[in-house]
């Protein structure tokens, strides 16, 4: 089966463009801490062709309010993960 979560890479995408602007550990560890905290709040959207997949990975990485909403959430993450590092 071809099951993709498009939001994954958007979300990995945004975090890499604002992560220098975060006050907080970038490393491996608490990159993976935050990407999976927002990826948890925001809402999947999934796709089952390769087709699909770079059709809504498009319209989800140019959806302006959408996109706002996941840097609000990486910003929370990297709040959250700050304060409790894994290290
Ligand atoms: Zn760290």
């Amino acid at each position: 089966m071809k099951i993709k979560n498009v939001v994954e890479e958007v979300v990995i995408g945004v975090y890499e463009e604002v992560k220098g602007d975060l006050k907080c550990c970038t490393c491996r560890q608490c990159s993976s801490d935050i990407v999976a905290y927002v990826l948890n709040k925001v809402s999947p959207r999934y796709v089952s062709t390769e087709k699909g997949a770079l059709y809504s990975k498009t319209t989800v990485a140019f959806d302006k309010a959408y996109r706002m909403e996941i840097v609000k959430i990486i910003a929370e993450a990297a709040r959250v993960v700050g304060e409790n590092p894994k290290h």
